[in-house]
């Protein structure tokens, strides 16, 4: 094994003669939630032993593009934006992960995003990769038109560097079905031939999987359904309360009310909305349908984002943005499970603050795992041309994620660590292995 120059043999060297080398590097990617990842997989190699050449290596994205992406605004005018794609790891498959549109975005974040995608897909024993895109833009501000046409500039300048082999981009904040659809006829159109596999949460009308819609919710319902299990309670009369209202949030409170959960508060970025009997999901749905966000729900009282992720519950969905669970507030949480829809929302101090009062935390490599599950899914039936029924994507995708689950409790109850750090050390493991196997290229 070791003839491929990654074994344990060269580690002691590696790590006292790199340092120089690796900082320059480091520094392009820094950035607190990129650290936090970092630090969390250094923690995982820890645990299982991982060797520390495979380790330094999974720590660096493979590759980072960064475009320029100008755009006629409706004025006339022309906006130069700017647009990343970080491809972290392709050990296990093509790159695979979500697209951004945020006025926050940075490169260290999509760094950091596409760091977990690598992870995620190899907790969820997925034959993919892990990627990331964004565009640094508010696309709350942006008209139809505007956005399509940032869409199709910067998926044309992204050119060949994605592709179904290559790397397969999905929705992510700020960007959905109707903006996959656009990603797939601009290389479609580039290639001049339909081409679906490109990317995945796309319209079932051009190739998209029945159950992808919902599916990162519906598999966060079903990571609270395990941790309610582990303490002896079912979902139907738990109470739950959700930060975010978008397609993970809104997905999830439904499909946990159906289940007979007590959804008390939601919230989105105009603020949250709060009801100790429980909020009638299904109207509140039609409510921001209508009028786009949660504010003004008449059967609700109006509570902040913070005095929400405070509020006592079984189970607490953050379905929003990452750092929203921090030292700072991480003492006051009175859930009994966190359940992390979004990315990154909790940071290491929390997650260690919550862990000592013995809050079950579901990691986001984990809980939020069936979205690209069923991006896999959807994967699979665009190359075959060939589709299922959104009964056995939704059956598949659960024995999936809960198996997943299960792999994670029996190492968390092994080595008796969170289960933040014992999700990142079955991914490590995983990846260690097929890293070792495959080798260094050249060696
Ligand atoms: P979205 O754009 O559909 O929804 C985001 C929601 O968060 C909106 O309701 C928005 O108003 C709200 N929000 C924004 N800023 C907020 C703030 N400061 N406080 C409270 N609410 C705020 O995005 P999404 O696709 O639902 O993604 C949400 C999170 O889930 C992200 O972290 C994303 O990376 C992660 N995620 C998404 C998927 C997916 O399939 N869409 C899969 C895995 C992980």
């Amino acid at each position: 094994m070791n003839h491929s120059g990654t074994g344990h043999s060269g580690s002691a060297q590696a790590s006292s003669e790199q340092p120089h080398f690796y900082q320059a590097s480091e520094e392009l990617y820094r950035g607190e939630m990129f650290d936090n990842t970092i630090k969390i997989l250094e923690e995982a190699g820890k645990v299982i032993n991982c060797d520390p050449n495979v380790l330094t290596r999974m720590k660096r994205p493979k590759k980072a593009i960064i475009v320029s992406v100008p755009v006629r605004m409706d004025d006339y005018t022309v906006r130069t934006f700017t647009g990343y794609r970080v491809q972290h790891s392709s050990t296990l498959g093509p790159y695979k992960g979500g697209i951004r549109y945020h006025q926050d975005v940075t490169l260290s974040e999509v760094a950091a995003l596409a760091t977990l995608m690598t992870f995620k897909c190899s907790l969820l024993n997925l034959p993919l990769g892990g990627g990331k895109g964004g565009i640094t833009v508010d696309p709350l501000k942006l008209s139809r038109t505007e956005k399509q046409n940032l869409t199709r500039r910067y998926t044309s300048e992204l050119g060949t560097l994605i592709g179904p082999q290559v790397d397969i981009p999905a929705p992510d904040m700020g960007t959905d079905a109707q903006t996959m659809a656009w990603m797939m006829d601009t290389y479609s159109q580039e290639i001049g031939f339909a081409q679906p596999g490109v990317v995945t949460g796309k319209p079932v009308e051009v190739g998209g999987s029945l159950g992808r819609n919902g599916a990162t919710g519906l598999g966060v319902v079903f990571i609270a359904e395990k941790g309610l299990e582990k303490l002896g309670k079912k979902m139907s009369g738990t109470t739950m309360v959700v930060q975010g209202f978008g397609n993970v949030g809104s997905h999830a409170a439904l499909y946990a009310h159906q289940r007979g959960a007590k959804i008390t508060a939601v919230s989105d970025v105009s603020g949250g909305i709060h009801n100790p009997n429980g909020l009638d999901i299904p109207d509140l749905l039609k409510y921001v349908a209508e009028k786009k966000v949660v504010k003004g729900y008449p059967q609700s009282e109006p509570i902040s984002n913070e005095q929400l992720l405070e509020l006592p519950c079984d189970v607490l969905a953050p379905c929003a943005m990452e750092n929203q669970i921090t030292e700072a507030n991480a003492g006051r949480i009175q859930a009994k499970i966190v359940v992390e829809g979004a990315n990154g929302p909790t940071n290491g101090g929390a997650t260690k603050i919550l862990h000592e009062r013995d809050i079950l935390v579901c990691p986001d490599i984990l809980a939020n795992g069936g979205g690209v599950i069923v991006s896999y899914f959807e994967w699979v039936q665009s190359l075959q041309y060939f589709f299922w029924t959104e009964n056995e994507v939704n059956e598949r995708m659960r024995q999936v994620i809960v198996g997943a689950f299960d792999k994670v409790w029996e190492l968390k109850t092994e080595k008796k660590i969170d289960m933040r750090t014992a999700a990142m050390g079955q991914a490590v493991r995983r990846l260690e292995r097929a890293m070792l196997l495959r080798g260094l290229y050249p060696r």
